[in-house]
């Protein structure tokens, strides 16, 4: 048997055995110990053994268990006893460090009831590991704190906040609930917070509440879409409340033609609008509902935000009484957060960004199944090739002429500033030395090239869930 088997050049191979489903290796440490850990001293005596299993990395589809002949011995000078130290264990694990390493690896991608599986551990060590792993990460990781931050709900298993970079399209950090206190919490603890300018959000309290309290320098901006759906929503209700007075027929062509409804009156073509035109002489409620819904869209052609304010009145003026019911989550949501909707006239800030969560809402439910939130999270943040990095390289400096010269400029100077400070004190009262020039100092690629990561790229995370690598 090839010492080298388990590539693990500390160990020697005493014995090796197999069988379908598993290796067992016996090994044992290279290096004996020198000195007592206690004393230092270099007077030692074996002591005995033990045998400790120590799992390793799974090979050729088997389990791999190392048997590790662990000496144990007693000093001398102190009397003192111990067991040789294990190198390449992860002793608060009875595994290989290169095993941690991996299962934390692998756990992004995997569930961990396979990965157990695999190794012949439990899920409940799987989950240790990866948590340690996790950990680790976070602490090597840091994503850039986003200049302009959307803060928004998304669904794994059950609604989470989901914090992102606007500019760069990326989410930076997801939270495992909407609550004030966890986003407070959050933003309390992220570097740089106080350069936020933006924050972008869907109308809920909590979010705003908590932004208010711990970065209110930030612009409150409600992003156009989570206002303009509600007039979609405010027409469905109007839909739906007429259907008790349709036959069954008319129900059916009703619910046929809702997309219709939905659609914006300068995509109608021919016969949607023969259609609509149909549905408003029979049903002016409808047909009201509609215009209102139109117009409500329209608020956001305004140039400015005293123009969206104007409309917005007018358009309020204008709801019938007959379906007012249906218009008052709007003009309840317009009364509670009309300055961050307004701010979105003079800070359109969200359009890209809010496409581009919207599709990863849509494929994000294909994920989660066997995943806890930590898993998710730590998958979509810390995913191979997710990260958005940007190379901030310093800018092109041309080399001073006098580096090409044969002669350092520095030695030129120093000669003129030595025969400057021997002449005479007068001279010294008012003149001031020359100005020293700056010594050329090439950057080092280390130095010169400082990279950036924005967090996990949206639309690479969609296209990773699409084709199932995540
Ligand atoms: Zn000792």
């Amino acid at each position: 048997m090839p010492a080298n088997i388990l590539n693990l050049s500390a160990y020697d191979v005493l014995r090796f055995e197999e069988n379908e489903h598993d290796y067992h290796i016996d090994v044992e440490a290279v290096e004996a110990p020198t000195s007592c850990p206690h004393c230092q001293s270099g007077s030692l005596v074996g002591f005995g053994r033990r045998e400790q299993m120590i799992k390793d990395l799974p090979m050729h589809g088997r389990r791999v268990g190392l048997y590790i002949n662990t000496r144990r011995f007693r000093c001398r000078i102190c009397t003192k006893t111990f067991y040789e130290a294990l190198p390449e264990v992860d002793e608060k694990r009875l595994m290989t460090k290169r095993l941690a390493k991996w299962i934390g690896k692998q756990a992004i991608k995997r569930t961990f009831a396979s990965i157990a599986e695999e190794v012949g551990c439990t899920e409940f060590t799987v989950r240790a590991v990866f948590n340690d792993y996790v950990n680790e990460l976070e602490k090597t990781i840091r994503f850039e704190t986003p200049k302009w931050m959307g803060i928004d709900e998304i669904h794994l298993i059950k609604p989470r906040g989901v914090i992102a970079n606007i500019q760069n399209n990326t989410i930076v950090e997801l939270l495992p609930n909407r609550d004030k206190e966890t986003v407070a919490h959050f933003l309390h603890h992220l570097e740089g917070k106080e350069r936020i300018q933006y924050v972008a959000m869907d109308m809920w309290t909590p979010y705003r509440d908590a932004c208010r309290e711990v970065i209110p320098q930030a612009v409150i901006v409600v992003d156009k879409f989570h206002v303009v759906r509600m007039a979609n929503e405010s027409l469905e209700r109007v839909r739906k409340s007429l259907r008790k007075s349709l036959t069954p027929k008319q129900r059916r062509g009703l619910m046929h033609d809702r997309f219709v409804l939905l659609k914006r009156e300068r995509d109608l073509n021919d016969e949607d609008r023969l259609n609509l035109d149909g549905w408003a002489k029979n049903y002016p409620e409808l047909g009201e509902a509609y215009r209102l819904k139109e117009q409500f869209f329209a608020i956001y052609d305004a140039g400015s935000p005293n123009e969206a304010q104007a409309k917005y009145l007018q358009w309020q003026k204008s709801i019938p009484p007959e379906i007012a019911h249906a218009f008052t989550d709007i003009e309840r949501a317009w009364g509670n957060w009309a300055m961050p909707i307004l701010n979105y006239f003079n800070h359109p800030v969200t359009n890209a960004y809010t496409e581009s969560l919207n599709s990863l809402i849509r494929v994000m439910n294909r994920l989660g199944r066997g995943y806890s939130f930590e898993a998710l999270r730590a998958k979509i943040l810390f995913a191979k090739g997710v990260h958005k990095h940007k190379l901030s390289r310093p800018k092109f400096e041309r080399k001073p002429v006098n580096k090409r010269q044969a002669e350092p400029v520095t030695h030129g100077w120093a000669e003129n500033f030595k025969s400057f400070w021997t002449g005479n004190s007068f001279a010294r009262m008012v003149l001031k030395p020359p100005p020293r020039p700056k010594p050329y100092i090439p950057k080092s690629t280390e130095n010169a090239e400082q990279e950036k990561n924005y967090g996990a790229d949206i639309s690479t995370l969609i296209r990773m869930i699409e084709n199932g690598q995540l």
